[in-house]
């Protein structure tokens, strides 16, 4: 579709800002970029120029900044015009209709990227990343989609596809040319050769452990009986008012979420509705609501108001709970009445705080972050992180060399584990390119915002 059309979009978030930037890509531009800025000649490539705009009736819709791309230096591959325009949304749309009358067509979500993709600007793992990198809300995550886009995991896949390119032709050597002088069939080069492409491809399926917490980041829910502070300690972790803190009983009836990056994590903290017997009806879905949210958290801080008794959880949440995946704070002990409260859920770690006046806060931070760390591993500097499309391709190709090296172990035939190693080898391929379909393009592409 891109050589047929070329496609317009804005590239930045909808709504007043100070600029908003309008991206043009296909064979249209050079032509239309000439008549909408009153150019007689090309202007020079990744150069901004101050310039009107003016649309089909020549009225001047916008004094804006714009840059040309050349098909073999732009982002997409083909022939690009970015505009810089005062970023109102209004200004942007006319803008919009003027190049779509003009004959421009407005871009799907992804389609520049794709269009990079097809025009053979990256290959398919490093369109991926674009997106990656646009979504990371985490340092870490951040750090993963840079090594990503930089061709990272195109690097892993060439150390595999290399050597098993080696190995078919190998074998198929000896399926093509059985007369030949070949010399005679030892199979134990290439089987071992097919033990280290497997173990490759094991580490590589490994690395997508990391790619849940990366991507979708990490739950944490506050637990506790109502008043226990559990308000006050989310608003003390996120340093802002943002729960109502009351010394009613059961004012956070539902839940509240807040996303922080935290020990570079993206943490999403969720204070729940207090857990406890009884209460109003409203109160009750509101527990209901919270127990349900503690089912998916990956990690939970227990909070318990220590002037009063013990909270009687539900045995099943107390269950949930174990020292891998819970703290206890043991909160307002800046009151005279603060017991100890050792005693309760003794499996589990605790630390003492204020909610309300800081005390211990660092300290429970810090036994938060070694928790998560040990909890949630997280990729060293040098990993690449695969997606669950890239794991499902490596286990398919897994499947296959495996199917392959018992082929080869029986001594039988090089033909059939020739035709496992091809299988392996394509899906192992429609990692970084050739992908067969359209659908798995319009699938990748799908997530995409629009004007990427
Ligand atoms: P939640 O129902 O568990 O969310 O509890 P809140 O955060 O709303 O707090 C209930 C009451 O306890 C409020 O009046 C808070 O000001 C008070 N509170 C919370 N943490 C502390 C603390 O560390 N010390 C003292 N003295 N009061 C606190």
């Amino acid at each position: 579709m891109s050589e047929k059309h070329t496609i317009t979009a804005l590239a930045t978030p909808v709504g007043e800002s100070a600029v908003a930037l309008v991206r043009v890509s296909g064979a249209l531009v050079p032509q239309i970029m000439q008549e909408i800025f009153g150019r007689k000649s090309l202007p020079k490539p990744r150069q901004a120029y101050l310039g009107n705009y003016r649309n089909l009736e020549n009225v001047v819709l916008d004094q804006a900044l714009y840059t040309y791309f050349e098909k073999d230096g732009s982002f997409t591959g083909d022939s690009t015009l970015e505009i810089a325009c005062h970023g109102n949304p209004l200004i942007a749309k006319k803008i919009l209709d003027d190049l779509q009358a003009r004959g421009c067509r407005p871009a799907e979500p992804g389609e520049f990227t794709r269009t990079a993709f097809l025009n053979q600007r990256m290959d398919l793992s490093q369109a991926e990343a674009v997106m990656e990198l646009i979504q990371a809300k985490s340092e870490k995550a951040l750090a993963v989609a840079q090594r990503h886009l930089r061709g990272g995991l195109g690097e892993n896949i060439r150390t595999i596809k290399e050597p098993l390119i080696r190995l078919c032709a190998h074998l198929e050597a000896y399926i093509d040319f059985p007369e030949e002088d070949l010399p005679e069939e030892n199979q134990e080069g290439p089987k071992r050769e097919l033990r280290k492409i497997l173990n490759s491809i094991g580490r590589l399926i490994e690395t997508n452990r990391y790619h849940e917490a990366l991507s979708q980041g990490v739950r944490l829910a506050i637990l506790g009986a109502p008043n226990a502070g559990k308000s006050s300690l989310l608003n003390a972790i996120l340093n802002k008012e943002r729960a109502i803190v009351s010394d009613t009983p059961g004012t956070t009836r539902d839940f509240i979420a807040e996303r922080i990056t935290f020990g570079g994590l993206d943490l999403e903290i969720i204070d729940t509705a207090g857990i406890r017997d009884g209460g109003s009806e409203i109160e009750r879905i509101g527990m209901e609501h919270s127990l349900k949210v503690a089912e998916n958290a990956d990690f939970y801080i227990l909070v318990i108001d220590t002037t009063e008794n013990p909270p009687d959880l539900p045995k099943n949440l107390i269950e949930k709970l174990t020292p891998a995946n819970c703290l206890i704070a043991e909160n307002k002990i800046d009151l005279q009445e603060s017991k100890n409260f050792t005693e309760y859920i003794p499996k589990l770690s605790r630390k003492r705080i204020s909610a309300l006046c800081g005390k211990g806060l660092d300290e429970l931070k810090a036994g938060l972050q070694e928790k998560l760390e040990a909890l949630i591993e997280l990729p060293d500097e040098e990993t690449v992180v695969i997606n669950t499309r890239h794991r499902i391709l490596l286990e398919e190709g897994q499947k296959h060399l495996i199917e392959g090296q018992k082929h080869l172990a029986k001594d039988g035939p090089a033909e059939l584990a020739a035709i496992d190693l091809r299988v392996a080898l394509e899906k192992i391929s429609s990692i970084t390119g050739t992908v067969d379909t359209e659908e798995v393009l319009d699938e990748i592409f799908s997530s995409f915002c629009i004007g990427k």
